[in-house]
């Protein structure tokens, strides 16, 4: 999966996307030991602002008919949805290629369509909104879904692109470790300890629970399943 995100801040994401369990999927050397090899994922940021024409790289304008706030153009934003997949002609052809827009009032995201994207695409175009949101025109050019990761309202689509990214990236095979997928699909009741046995807290104990340490498998499955 090619993840492509159009973002007028690509360094805040780009650092998210090199971190942790989503920059490891995009190496081919994952270091010692590591039972998967290869790439499964890659992660390239655009930003409009250079593909912006006019000499102060304007990516923002007033809307048409008045109103608050600014409006993304479309322009920069089709130009860099071009450079992104715009010459994947055979992806293209194939349906591989799925443009979403970030949007509040967008099809709620869920894991179950993190599971069908990962299945489904070879290229996932995010587009994130900043202002009052992007020129329409460009749903309509690109075929684009709008999409929302919760009811409420962020100042910019980043943080949803970046949360669909993360979603998505764990559904495709060799992303999670081993272990880590084996415990995403066990049911549990969510509750796990670590050490210290007793912690102590504001001079109050706060004990592991007692099945936990008596080393009783088939009791301690018993206690993780029920909810
Ligand atoms: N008044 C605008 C709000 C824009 S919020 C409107 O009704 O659309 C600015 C940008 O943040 C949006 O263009 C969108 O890309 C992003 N955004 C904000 N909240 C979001 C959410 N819950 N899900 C997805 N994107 C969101």
């Amino acid at each position: 999966m090619h993840f492509h995100l159009i973002t007028i801040f690509p360094d805040v994401c780009r650092g998210y996307l090199d971190s942790g369990v989503i920059g490891r999927a995009q190496k081919t050397d994952k270091g010692k030991g590591a039972k998967v090899r290869g790439k499964q994922i890659d992660a390239s940021v655009y930003n409009p602002r250079e593909f912006a024409t006019d000499k102060h790289r304007k990516v923002d304008e007033r809307p048409y008919g008045g109103g608050p706030g600014m409006v993304m153009m479309a322009e920069p934003i089709l130009k860099a949805w071009d450079k992104a997949v715009g010459k994947k002609t055979a992806a293209l052809k194939k349906g591989k290629v799925k443009t979403l827009i970030m949007s509040p009032r967008g099809r709620m995201f869920t894991n179950e369509l993190a599971k069908e994207w990962a299945k489904t695409y070879d290229h996932l175009v995010l587009i994130a909104g900043r202002y009052e949101g992007i020129d329409h025109r460009v749903k309509e050019i690109l075929g684009a879904e709008e999409v929302s990761v919760g009811e409420y309202v962020l100042t910019g689509g980043e943080l949803p692109a970046l949360s669909i990214i993360d979603a998505v990236s764990r559904q495709i095979p060799g992303v999670l470790g081993t272990f880590e997928s084996l415990e995403d699909e066990r049911i549990t009741n969510g509750q796990s300890y670590t050490r210290p046995e007793v912690l102590v807290h504001k001079r109050k104990k706060y004990p592991v629970p007692g099945v936990l340490m008596g080393g009783n498998h088939a009791e301690i499955e018993k206690w993780r399943k029920q909810a």
